[in-house]
C-alpha cells in the first residue's frame, strides 16, 4: 500500500538539494569554524553563507541571524534571554493561549522565576485580537510573544499590528514563526519584530537546527554558555552540516515558494470542499483564509481522535490528532479548548497537513478514505450520535 504522508506540519522531508549540500560537511569538510586554519576556514566559510542565505528570505542583515539547535532552542532563548536582560527594570510578560509549547512552556518556567504572564484569548477562528493586547500591556510589560501561524490549526495572525501595538508601549515583540519561514512570506522588517524563532526541518531542511532573528540593537541575555560562538550568544561546536542545510532549505524556499503555495492552496481546498458533501458533523478548524497554505484540520463529533488516526494509519495515511505533542495525551489540545470547542468535538480532531510531494490522487484517496473510517469508528462508538 502507498504511504501518503499528510503530517508536514509536525515535520518535512529533507529536500534532495539540501541534503546533497550538507553531504560533503559530514566528511571532507569536517573542520571546527572556530579553528583558524583552512579546514577551520572552509567550514565557517560555509557557515556564513547559510546565514546569508536565510536573512535573504527573512529580508533581514545576516548579523541578526544566531543559528541555535532547534526551534524550540529559539522560542526559549528569545522568552528568557529578554526577561533575564530586562528583568530588573520589567517583569511582566504576555503570550496567547494557543501558542506551542516551547513559548507557553518557557513563560511558565519564567512565571516561576517570579515574573508575571498574561495568556491572550483567541477568537473561535484562533485569532488574537491586537485590541485585547492593548488592554493587557503595561509599563511593565517587557516581552510580547505571540506565534505567526499556529501549528494546530493554521490561523495566521495579524504580527504586523500586534508588533505594533507591543512598540507604542516601549514593549519588544517576538514572534513564533516556525510554521511561516519557508512556507510563507516571511519579512521581518514588514513585520517590524524585533525576535523571530524558525526551525529547518519545518522547510525541507534538517532537524536539529533552528534560528533566531534578533533585530539589530536588541540585546539579550545567552541562554547556552561556553564558547564563543554565535558572536557569544549561543555556545557549543557549531552544527556545519545542519547549517548548511538550512541555509540551502532556505534558498530552496525562497525560489520554490510561489509555485509551493499555489500548489498546497489548491491541495487544501480540494480537500476542504470536497470534505463537504462527504462527511456529516464535522467542523473545520481555524480561520477560513487566513491559515497556512497546506493546513486542513478538522473536528470530527462522536469520534475519538486516536482511533481515528490509527485506522487512517492502517489505510496508509498519515496525520495528526493536532500537535505532535498532545498526541498520545486523552486530553484535548489546549488550542481547541482556547478556541471554544466543546470538548467531545476537539476529541475527534484530524489534522491534514499538506506539502511539496503531495498530489490531487492523495487528496482524492482521502476523501474517499477518511468518511469509510468515520462511518466505521461511529458505528462502534461510545458516544453514540443522538
Ligand atoms: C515545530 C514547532 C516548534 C518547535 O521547533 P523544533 O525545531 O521542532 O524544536 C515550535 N513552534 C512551532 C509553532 C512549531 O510548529
Amino acid at each position: 500500500m502507498k504511504r501518503i504522508y499528510f503530517d508536514h506540519a509536525a515535520t518535512t522531508p529533507v529536500h534532495p538539494q539540501a541534503l546533497a549540500a550538507m553531504l560533503p560537511y559530514f566528511s571532507e569538510k569536517f573542520g571546527n569554524p572556530s579553528s583558524l586554519h583552512s579546514y577551520g576556514q572552509e567550514t565557517a566559510q560555509a557557515v556564513e553563507e547559510a546565514r546569508k542565505q536565510l536573512a535573504s528570505l527573512l529580508n533581514a542583515d545576516p548579523r541578526e541571524i544566531i543559528f541555535t539547535g532547534s526551534g524550540t532552542e529559539a522560542d526559549n532563548f528569545a522568552l528568557k534571554g529578554i526577561a533575564h536582560k530586562l528583568g530588573s527594570k520589567k517583569r511582566h510578560l504576555i503570550t496567547s493561549s494557543i501558542e506551542h509549547h516551547a513559548v507557553e512552556n518557557s513563560a511558565q518556567a519564567l512565571e516561576k522565576e517570579g515574573f508575571t504572564a498574561t495568556y491572550l484569548p483567541v477568537d473561535c477562528d484562533g485569532m488574537v485580537d491586537p485590541e485585547s493586547l492593548r488592554r493587557a500591556i503595561t509599563p511593565e510589560t517587557a516581552l510580547v510573544s505571540i506565534m505567526h501561524a499556529n501549528n494546530e490549526v493554521g490561523t495566521i495572525q495579524p504580527i504586523q499590528a500586534l508588533a505594533e501595538v507591543a512598540h507604542e508601549r516601549d514593549a519588544l515583540f517576538h514572534t513564533d514563526a516556525v510554521q511561516t519561514v519557508g512556507t510563507i512570506p516571511v519579512d521581518v522588517k514588514a513585520l517590524g519584530v524585533d525576535l523571530l524563532s524558525l526551525s529547518a526541518h519545518k522547510f525541507y531542511g534538517p532537524k536539529g537546527v533552528g534560528a533566531l532573528y534578533i533585530r539589530r540593537g536588541v540585546a539579550l541575555e545567552p541562554l547556552v554558555c561556553g564558547g564563543g560562538q554565535e558572536r557569544g550568544l549561543r555556545a557549543g561546536t557549531t552544527n556545519v552540516p545542519g547549517i548548511v542545510g538550512l541555509g540551502m532549505a532556505a534558498e530552496l524556499a525562497q525560489a520554490e515558494m510561489p509555485n509551493r503555495m499555489a500548489h498546497a492552496i489548491k491541495l487544501r481546498e480540494r480537500l476542504i470542499e470536497g470534505l463537504k458533501d462527504r462527511l456529516e458533523d464535522y467542523i473545520l478548524t481555524g480561520h477560513r483564509s487566513q491559515r497556512l497554505p497546506g493546513s486542513a484540520s478538522i473536528c470530527v463529533d462522536f469520534i475519538e481522535g486516536e482511533s481515528m488516526l490509527l485506522l487512517m494509519d492502517q489505510e496508509g495515511f498519515a496525520c495528526s490528532s493536532g500537535s505532535a505533542c498532545t498526541s498520545g495525551s486523552l486530553e484535548p489540545s489546549h488550542v481547541l479548548k482556547a478556541m471554544g470547542i466543546e470538548v467531545r468535538l476537539a476529541q475527534g480532531s484530524l489534522r491534514s497537513t499538506l506539502g511539496r510531494e503531495n498530489s490531487e490522487e492523495d487528496v482524492d484517496r482521502f476523501l474517499v478514505v477518511l468518511p469509510q473510517v468515520v462511518k466505521r469508528l461511529r458505528e462502534m462508538s461510545p458516544f453514540k450520535k443522538k
